[in-house]
């Protein structure tokens, strides 16, 4: 495969003539390469941009909103192609990359097209004396930074929102799993985006990333990844005075009171915490444990996750494929041994691993899953995350004690309880400090609500509109009676 930038309605390689290798983290082998970007293609894809944007922005709703449900056609008609795409370029199992990603991408694009249709502007009437009303402007140029963990699902869930409100696009998938954002650059055209309205940028995230969050002309900028990024971009951003939503990092807790529906918490954990190899942002993966249960939950995951095969990506029955990239797994095994050094119990996994009996893939990067028992809440282990199939699992004795653990880390995006007992759901829900709170289910999505972190997590939200208002100024417009 080779991936090349969109910039203003065109296919090409980066200015410089870089390229970067296009790696399979199944086999840990290339197989393809991508545009090394940079600075002068920033600059052009900003112009193009810029030039357009008047035109762009003046389109109706209906008209921009067209665009993006026949983008959201072509997802959907070349879905399995996608699957297999984004299962090539992460190493997640194409079931997921099936019923997950790709459908969720369709779905974003489709979810803001309908809504910026039903967009309204609030208005203020001061009783005899004048009318306000506020009008939603378009910001310019905005800047879409993603990560590979989602790929395809995390890029269109910035750039739906961004150019339903009538801003022009330059994107940034990750350098690590670019191919889906590429495939979905060859259908703009032909969706019926005017050339430089969605420019897609490949390269590194501290040359090509760099560049277009520090370009003077660039309005705002979405991005999810790393919260140690995400500090970088807020230090170039801020003093610029550009609009800046973070989606960050975490380390969610699941906490399981005694009296939760037994099974059910249970085949949830073990998917929020090894699903997509635990390369999700919302994966638990903190176990929290009343002591009434806890030896007898703690048995049952470990049985599971023991049972859990890690295997070809490609083949329909795999349910734990490879993680992203030679670097990550080694950060992940760097973080299993700090657990041992720390005195952590290793209950299942710990190791690097290969697909039983398939040579083609023992260059991968597997990495079995892992379950840890005996470290306090202090330690670094449960407070770095580590963003793997790796989970901690403690006891607690009382509610406040649970919320207090739950709550110890400089994290905050998400949490899950299970519990039958729904006035003490609510209770422990409120006193979560995560901008989400699951109650008996993990990764139920209504895409109308506010998605986000605070703390460490975060600054601002996506989702519903939220995210329009992230891709509009409001103006007041007051009117003497
Ligand atoms: P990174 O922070 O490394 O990268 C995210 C994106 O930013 C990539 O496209 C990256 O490019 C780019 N980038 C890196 N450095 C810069 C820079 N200096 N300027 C501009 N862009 C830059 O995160 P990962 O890709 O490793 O993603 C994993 C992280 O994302 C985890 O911490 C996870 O928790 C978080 N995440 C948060 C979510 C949320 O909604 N809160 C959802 C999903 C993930 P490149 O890859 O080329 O370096």
């Amino acid at each position: 495969m080779e991936v090349l930038n969109l910039i203003n309605g065109s296919h090409g390689p980066a200015e410089g003539g870089k390229w970067l290798d296009l790696i399979d983290p199944s086999k840990g082998s290339s197989y393809g390469r991508l545009p090394r970007s940079g600075t002068a293609d920033v600059d052009k894809a900003v112009k193009a941009a810029s030039n357009v944007f008047d035109e762009w922005s003046s389109w109706s709703a209906e008209k921009r909103s067209a665009c993006i449900d026949r983008l959201a056609d072509k997802i959907q008609e070349y879905a399995e192609m996608l699957a297999e795409a984004e299962t090539r370029d992460n190493g997640k199992p194409i079931g997921l990359a099936s019923t997950v990603d790709i459908p969720r991408a369709e779905k974003n694009l489709r979810f803001y097209a309908s809504a910026i249709k039903h967009f309204a502007s609030e208005s203020h009437y001061m009783e005899g004396v004048a009318i306000n009303y506020t009008l939603r402007k378009p910001l310019g140029v905005v800047a879409c930074i993603s990560p590979w963990n989602l790929p395809l699902y995390l890029f269109t869930w910035k750039v739906a929102p961004a150019l339903a409100a009538g801003n022009c696009v330059v994107a940034k998938p990750s350098e690590v799993t670019p191919a889906t954002a590429f495939l979905l650059s060859k259908w703009v055209k032909e969706a019926g985006f005017p050339d430089g309205v969605f420019n897609i940028l490949h390269g590194l995230g501290a040359e090509v990333g760099d560049a277009l969050v520090k370009h003077p002309d660039i309005a705002a900028v979405s991005f999810t990844g790393g919260t140690a990024t995400g500090a970088h971009i807020a230090s170039v951003v801020a003093p610029k005075f550009k609009k800046l939503s973070l989606e960050l990092g975490g380390k969610n807790a699941a906490i399981i009171f005694g009296d939760c529906d037994f099974d059910e918490a249970l085949s949830t954990t073990v998917r929020s915490s090894f699903a997509n190899q635990g390369q999700i942002c919302l994966c638990g993966s903190r176990i929290l444990v009343e002591r009434s249960i806890y030896d007898k939950f703690r048995d049952a995951l470990v049985e599971k996750a023991a049972r859990i095969q890690v295997g070809n990506p490609l083949a329909p029955s795999t349910k734990m494929g490879a993680v992203v990239s030679e670097q990550h797994r080694d950060k992940i095994l760097e973080h299993i041994e700090i657990a041992k050094q720390e005195g952590g119990k290793i209950l299942c996994g710990g190791f690097a691993t290969q697909p039983e009996g398939e040579d083609e893939f023992s260059g991968g990067y597997y990495i079995q899953p892992t379950i840890i028992e005996g470290l306090g809440t202090e330690c670094r282990t449960n407070q770095e995350e580590i963003f793997g199939p790796v989970v901690t699992i403690q006891p607690f004795d009382s509610e406040e004690g649970a919320i207090e653990n739950a709550n110890s880390t400089k994290y905050g995006l998400a949490a899950s309880i299970f519990t039958n007992d729904l006035k003490k759901a609510h209770r422990v829900a409120g006193n979560l400090e995560t901008g989400i709170a699951w109650i008996n289910c993990w990764l139920l999505r209504d895409l109308r609500t506010p998605f986000g972190g605070v703390k460490d997590s975060g600054v601002g939200r996506e989702g519903g509109f939220e995210a329009l208002h992230f891709f509009t100024e409001p103006q007041n417009v007051c009117v003497k009676l």
